[in-house]
């Protein structure tokens, strides 16, 4: 059978991984970019200038075959390092097995990307804009380098990010529920310069968080010694971006809130000052197909908040679960791999989502809490003593391919598995040393055992 032609709009990191996947199978693929080829321009990505890579990333990247290739860029970060108001530290490991996230380059990973597909055999056109999508006859309306220009596709992708063109299209379908929404907070990026002969003045293998209640600073470290920061802050209130604006404030704000940061951090007042504010939205739709002629992925599926440092790992893993859905239909009827690709993904989206905006409170506000500190060794204790039954909801997200809705359904069980341990009384570690607790506790894990692998089954 003829394959179908593959025209994948945008070549951000989902779009530029995913026509490596398609080449590899044998389609033919076309990408349109709407920027200059970053490899060759001196752009930034737009966004962070860094990305926290997980399991579900590695996953994809693997099918691709780029695994080797980034591993060579990433650094890995074992857990949290937090930086209390008074200047004290405490590092909170991610995984109980040392597992780590690891922080890449966006703009060397894209570029990694686009070149891998390149070799692979797609064909990029960029400074490529698409203004509009006709998604019954799949003609696209382009200004290409300023110039208007028309063109037919095959099958269709809308890899084009959080505002996608074609789901833009979407929405004048029938019944097309379609959400965007901004939280109160925007984010603005800052910087540790590198110290001599490129040294990491802070924790290398790390995140850095600075949690301050309703906001939080955190760092991402570089391969040049660098770190990335980013502030995540009301747009309004007190403090805010509108509150904090002139020098005076600036000063008095960083001194105050991250003094030890501020030491190390020559740039911030300028940086502050010019980097752009930025805002944060989640994009939700029920129509990621239509019929077997185009589909969304990536952001344009589903944009969410960055606070689980999941949008690239779910867009990733929506390539890769793409790829497997076609192997197994043997590339023949695409309404049905387009069906089956949405029923797998859609779920999962709508989790994720959900999970970043949780995140957000836990980052920057419980990490300094005493009590989530315990509950944190009370369940590192759980998940060593009882390994193959209990992962705790950041292992599953983070350093596994649970589908995000499970790990989602999963908290509710564990916060029922927390709380019985907490009214038992006393403490847990010393109850650990009774007979009677240990016989309590491994029916409350059977219980949770059977509990969990209902929500797995439900998907
Ligand atoms: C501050 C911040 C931090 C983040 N940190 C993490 C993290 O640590 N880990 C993680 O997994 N995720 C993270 N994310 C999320 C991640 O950036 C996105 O999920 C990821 O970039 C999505 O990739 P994409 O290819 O779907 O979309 P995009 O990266 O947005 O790429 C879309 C591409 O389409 C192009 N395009 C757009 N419109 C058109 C058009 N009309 N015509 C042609 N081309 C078009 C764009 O130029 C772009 O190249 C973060 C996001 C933010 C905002």
């Amino acid at each position: 059978m003829q394959k179908r032609e593959i025209t994948i709009l945008g070549a951000g990191l989902v779009g530029s991984l995913l026509a490596i996947l398609f080449c590899k199978k044998g389609y033919k693929v076309h990408v349109i970019e709407r920027r200059p080829d970053m490899r060759n321009a001196n752009i930034s990505a737009g966004r962070s200038i860094n990305l926290a890579m997980s399991h579900r990333g590695w996953q994809a990247l693997e099918k691709a075959g780029m695994k080797k290739d980034l591993e060579e860029i990433a650094i890995p970060m074992y857990g949290r390092q937090i930086h209390n108001l008074d200047g004290s530290q405490v590092f909170q490991a991610y995984g109980k097995n040392n597992e780590a996230i690891y922080s890449v380059s966006r703009g060397e990973l894209n570029k990694k990307l686009i070149a891998a597909a390149e070799n692979a055999g797609a064909t990029f056109t960029f400074n490529a804009k698409c203004n509009k999508v006709d998604i019954n006859s799949n003609i696209l309306q382009l200004e290409v380098d300023g110039i208007a220009k028309t063109i037919q596709a095959d099958l269709l992708v809308g890899s084009d990010g959080a505002f996608s063109s074609l789901r833009s299209a979407y929405t004048s379908l029938d019944r097309c529920d379609y959400q965007q929404f901004y939280i109160g907070h925007g984010y603005k990026e800052l910087s540790i310069p590198n110290g001599a002969n490129n040294s990491f003045l802070i924790e290398k293998e790390a995140l850095h968080i600075w949690p301050r209640k309703n906001y939080m600073l955190i760092a991402l470290p570089n391969i040049d010694g660098s770190f990335t920061l980013t502030l995540f802050f009301p747009f309004n209130g007190e403090p805010s971006f509108a509150s904090v604006q002139n020098d005076e404030e600036i000063i008095q704000f960083f001194e105050s809130q991250f003094g030890d940061a501020k030491k190390i951090m020559p740039q911030f007042l300028e940086e502050y000052k010019t980097n752009p504010t930025a805002s944060l939205v989640t994009v939700k739709t029920n129509i990621w197909v239509y019929q077997s002629k185009s589909f969304l992925i990536g952001d344009a599926a589903h944009a969410i908040v960055p606070f689980y440092g999941q949008g690239m790992n779910a867009g990733f893993e929506d390539c890769a679960v793409l790829m497997d859905i076609i192997e197994k239909n043997e590339e023949s009827n695409w309404e049905t791999i387009l069906q089956e690709y949405q029923n797998a993904r859609k779920i999962n989206g709508d989790a994720v989502a959900q999970l970043a905006l949780n995140n957000f409170i836990e980052m920057r506000d419980l990490v300094a809490d005493p009590i989530f500190l315990e509950r944190k060794k009370i369940e590192k204790e759980i998940g060593l003593r009882y390994p193959k039954e209990y992962l705790s909801v950041y292992e599953m997200v983070s350093f596994s391919h649970t589908p995000y809705s499970v790990a989602l359904g999963t908290a509710q069980a564990q916060e029922k598995l927390y709380n019985q341990i907490i009214n038992y009384g006393g403490d847990f570690f010393e109850n650990l040393k009774l007979d009677k607790f240990i016989a309590q506790l491994n029916t409350w894990i059977a219980e949770y055992t059977t509990e969990a692998q209902k929500i797995m089954a439900n998907g």
